[in-house]
């Protein structure tokens, strides 16, 4: 019997989502990665997500999005480095100092971004005056209940689906939610996540029409490799599931779209158990104390939900995997 989560926040982010939908408010800006706090400060991996996106379009140009990868956290560096997490310093604006010279002009920019900003204005006036005092205790430090582990896919936008506020999640996307136990980008976002912010729920989230499970599913069946060595070596064990699923019995007669659903689900199940398998929850999950506070942290539950695009309605699969009592 489905959701596994008892807990209030996911439930609460979980609960917004339905509302969000009837509301049909799903043309709401991208503001939300233009937030004062933590989300400032990302370092946005283009030419990675570039390389994703023509590789993509050339195995399935009508189904296949464009893609980009973003990680963050300029929090990460104090503290390893041992610095006061709470004395941290926002990030300088990107918006406000660009790198030209003097004698140079500023780079014109494009009506697409000129557009995104003028919608951060927009939500800044409309959203800040309200939240002044969220906005103030953002700026000294954030303390998300919830890591969210989704795909990079830009019909999947987090903040927006669920209708949380600047500070709620603390998330990593990647090129089909994926997390493999040698990414050092994933496993580092976990390790902070987990061990010096003390998320108490981790969610996996898959989507429907996900371009990433397409392709390793083309990939599985016609045995050729992504025209992108980097990808072909990042989907390897999704390439390699996908093959795994279309030869089993409860694959045959699905039509590819079923398929694609069937494997999407079977890999968020499969994230889970990656996560669940990392030295970062096996020592949650003992009681061991973290390294960054020094403390040991609360044990955290995996989830795994799907978000169906085509309704904006996410769903919970019910396959969660609580901590040992
Ligand atoms: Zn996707």
């Amino acid at each position: 019997m489905p959701p596994a989560f008892k807990t209030s926040a996911l439930s609460h982010h979980i609960s917004r989502n339905p509302t969000l939908v009837q509301e049909s408010q799903l043309m709401l800006p991208t503001s939300i990665l233009f937030t004062p706090a933590f989300q400032r400060s990302p370092l946005v991996l283009r030419s990675h997500a570039r390389a994703a996106s023509q590789a993509f379009k050339s195995l399935a140009p009508a189904s296949i999005p464009a893609h980009s990868a973003r990680t963050c956290c300029s929090k990460a560096a104090d503290s390893i480095a041992g610095r006061p997490l709470q004395s941290h310093k926002p990030s300088r604006s990107l918006h406000t100092t660009p790198i030209v010279s003097k004698d140079s002009e500023p780079p014109k920019m494009t009506t697409t971004l000129a557009t995104i900003l003028s919608r951060n204005d927009s939500w800044v006036s409309s959203y800040g005056p309200a939240h002044i005092e969220e906005f103030k205790a953002n700026a000294q430090g954030q303390s998300p209940k919830v890591l969210w582990i989704g795909c990079s896919d830009s019909r999947v936008p987090e903040g927006v689906v669920c209708q949380t506020a600047p500070g709620e999640l603390f998330v990593h996307r990647n090129i089909a939610g994926q997390f493999n136990p040698k990414d050092d980008s994933a496993n580092s976002v976990l390790t902070y996540a987990v061990e010096a912010l003390g998320v108490e729920q981790i969610v996996v989230v898959g989507h429907t029409s996900c371009g990433g499970v397409a392709a390793s599913l083309q990939c599985a069946a016609s045995k050729q490799d992504l025209p992108s060595a980097p990808l072909a070596r990042y989907l390897t064990p999704l390439i390699s599931l996908a093959d795994k699923i279309r030869a089993s019995p409860e694959a045959q007669g699905l039509s590819e779209a079923e398929l694609v659903q069937l494997i999407t689900e079977r890999s968020v199940k499969q994230q889970m158990e990656n996560i669940v398998e990392s030295d970062v929850i096996k020592a949650n999950w003992a009681g061991k104390k973290s390294a960054f506070p020094g403390e040991a942290t609360k044990k955290v539950e995996v989830h795994g939900w799907v978000h169906n695009i085509a309704t904006g309605k996410i769903t919970d699969l019910g396959i969660s995997i609580l901590p040992p009592q």
